[in-house]
């Protein structure tokens, strides 16, 4: 139970059989159905729990199955699923539930922002990268024209982390998840940063404990960095490490070749050969590069992505103003920094140095 802010996240294996008994604590209503929102993977394999569950507590329980995958998290999706809300019986006193990884987590949690002008919401990750995404209240759904634009903050009642959910991960997701879990270990806590590299085997083979470690911390993280600075005005940003490059690496793969995790890795190596090439210790770019490796994340950019366009996306960036770039760099490992002012052919090298 992270304690210290306006919603608990608990963590650990088989907490989704007490799923009653903590709705019951979080005041989850039981007079109104209940939705649970999913894709067509996470459904196979975990939905019959969840609802086998709620229905055991006396929740009405409607279920709803998107395809996996982006291409979910948009408006007509979300109109259908208000329709079978409103078919259903839903009202204002009904609750959301999002199983899922972050497609389903931003997509549910926009149709609980917006259904009734906001309902309850209830998060139930079943990815790593969903300690992150689960984290801070921004849920989303995209434009044809651009990601997660049509969005809310919204923050859910509680956060339900059930470690058991994760064995049945594919290895490839396994490591994206835990790419931004190094991410939140090199911004803010090199004690943690080195408990990851020290645990690399356990981790990467879903050690219970480790895992609910690893999870905790980096929960804790995101969720402290957000609390100070819910509208992302200025602390917020160093969660962005690796992801100015790394945005752009995926849309220039067109969101179907790099997972965001892998995506990262590699702008992470990028802001710490930055970080580097502005003055601050070497070490930040050789522990950064380490990480990665020892995780099995990309390190160097794809042969068949072209460095133009990789700019081009990159200037795309609203971080990027008349030719100076502002951009999260580490002045040391477990301490990240905004910079401002950094010239566009220094980033332009850099990006030419990780083919
Ligand atoms: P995802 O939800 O698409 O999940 C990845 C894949 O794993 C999917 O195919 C899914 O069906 C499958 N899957 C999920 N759980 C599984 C399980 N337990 N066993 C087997 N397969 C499972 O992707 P993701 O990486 O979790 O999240 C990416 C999304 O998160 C993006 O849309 C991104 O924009 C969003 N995101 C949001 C925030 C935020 O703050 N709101 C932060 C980071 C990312
Ligand atoms: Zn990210």
């Amino acid at each position: 139970d992270l304690g210290d802010r306006s919603y608990p996240i608990y963590i650990g294996d088989g907490i989704i059989e007490q799923i009653g008994s903590y709705f019951a604590k979080h005041q989850i209503s039981s007079r109104s159905p209940i939705m649970v929102i999913t894709d067509d993977n996470v459904a196979s394999l975990h939905l019959k729990k969840v609802t086998t569950h709620l229905l055991e507590s006396g929740y009405k329980v409607v279920e709803y199955i998107v395809p996996a995958g982006e291409m979910s998290k948009s408006l007509s999706v979300l109109e259908q699923i208000i329709g079978k809300a409103l078919d259903a019986g839903l009202d204002r006193t009904s609750t959301i539930i999002a199983l899922g990884g972050g497609v389903v987590g931003d997509l549910a949690g926009f149709v609980a922002a917006s259904f009734m002008r906001g309902v309850k919401f209830v998060q139930i990750p079943t990815t790593i990268l969903a300690h992150d995404s689960s984290v801070g209240g921004k849920v989303a759904v995209n434009h044809p024209k651009a990601k997660n634009i049509i969005g809310a903050f919204h923050q859910p009642q509680i956060v339900l982390y059930d470690t058991s959910t994760l064995k049945t991960l594919p290895e490839r997701e396994i490591k994206a998840g835990l790419s931004e879990m190094i991410k939140h270990g090199l911004i803010w806590d090199a004690e943690f940063s080195k408990w990851i590299d020290e645990n690399a085997e356990k981790l990467l083979s879903l050690d219970a404990e480790a895992l609910e470690y690893g999870l905790y911390n980096g929960c804790k993280i995101k969720s402290h960095v957000v609390s100070e600075d819910e509208r992302e005005h200025g602390l917020r940003a160093i969660l962005n490490f690796g992801h100015t490059i790394g945005h752009a690496l995926e849309a220039v793969a067109h969101y179907n070749q790099l997972l965001h995790g892998e995506a990262i890795a590699i702008g992470m190596v990028g802001a710490a050969k930055l970080s580097v090439r502005l003055g601050y210790p070497e070490r930040i770019y050789t522990e950064t590069k380490a990480a990665m490796k020892k995780y099995g994340l990309p390190i160097q950019i794809p042969g068949h992505l072209d460095i133009d366009e990789i700019m081009k996306a990159m200037l795309h960036d609203k971080k990027f103003k008349e030719g100076k770039v502002v951009f999260t760099i580490l002045k040391d490992i477990g301490e990240a920094h905004i910079q401002s002012g950094i010239s566009i052919d220094l980033i332009r090298e850099i990006v030419e140095e990780l083919r």
